[in-house]
């Protein structure tokens, strides 16, 4: 089995987490920029941590066989916070870097003016930079603030097909699936989201454009429930293609978007997805 976690905070995690995911299967993963868990109070310290991962820490990935990747990003909560907005400017340089596949994580906390103007600004920047967007649906409010962010997407005119809207749930999964974007689901420990319940969407949407993810970061979360959707769906007799579909080659679909997705020696991985290099450069 053969996983690639498309959205999970590995700067978090501990090298034993690395290791874990490493002996289950994990190959890949994609790092999200996102707020720090207490506040920021300056621009700088963005530059700091968007350095770290596109750097340090797809070095540390390496060291355990994973190839890593960022999106970057003004994260929703910090978009109301006028001692972080200044780090729009930033984005661009960072935007243009090699080993940055979206721009991402956009979209809602609390539906604020503030984070409407930041979510369409970095939706515009994705379409400047044609880059994918990976859009994150609010945990309070969830089915109005996945509308909503639905309708902004449209305003914003990028190809729905280059957008995952993640943290969907049994109630937002099909507005987002009507509107064509990639659904995203983030298995948790206690809450929210279980593997259990994931097969039961599966088994009523399909395996096609629905990416999973751990999501796993500072707070209770757990990098291995990537696998343990992998196991529940084979459990629940799904067959290895389809969990290969999932767990691998979704991910690689979505974000070779980018043109910068390079997992060339990867253990695992494939030169090719369905007839296309997703090798850098296009060899
Ligand atoms: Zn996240």
């Amino acid at each position: 089995m053969r996983i690639f976690d498309p959205h999970i905070h590995m700067t978090s995690r501990t090298t034993d987490d690395y290791q874990r995911m490493a002996d289950a299967g994990v190959r890949a993963v994609v790092e999200p920029a996102f707020w720090l868990g207490q506040p920021r109070t300056n621009p700088g310290s963005f530059t700091d941590y968007f350095d770290s991962i596109i750097g340090w820490e797809p070095f540390r990935a390496s060291q355990f066989g994973i190839r890593h990747h960022a999106t970057i990003a003004l994260n929703p909560k910090e978009a109301n916070d006028p001692r972080c907005r200044p780090v729009l400017d930033l984005l661009p340089r960072y935007l243009a870097k090699d080993g940055v596949v979206a721009v991402g994580e956009i979209g809602y906390d609390s539906m604020t003016p503030a984070e409407d103007e930041a979510f369409s600004a970095q939706l515009a920047l994705a379409l400047d930079h044609d880059l994918p967007a990976l859009v994150h649906t609010p945990h309070r409010d969830k089915a109005r603030g996945t509308q909503r962010s639905i309708d902004v997407i449209k305003e914003s005119g990028i190809d729905p097909g280059r957008v995952a809207l993640d943290h969907l749930n049994e109630v937002t999964v099909d507005a987002a699936r009507d509107a064509g974007v990639w659904i995203g689901f983030s298995i948790y420990p206690d809450t929210k989201m279980s593997p259990d319940r994931m097969v039961e969407i599966l088994r009523k949407h399909g395996t096609e454009r629905v990416l999973v993810n751990s999501a796993a970061d500072w707070g209770k979360s757990d990098p291995l429930l990537t696998v343990r959707t992998a196991e529940a769906m084979l459990a629940g007799g799904f067959s290895a293609e389809d969990v290969d579909q999932l767990l691998w080659q979704n991910p690689v679909a979505f974000y070779s978007q980018s043109g910068r997705l390079d997992l060339s020696d990867v253990d695992g991985a494939e030169a090719t997805f369905a007839g296309n290099s997703i090798l850098r450069g296009g060899s």
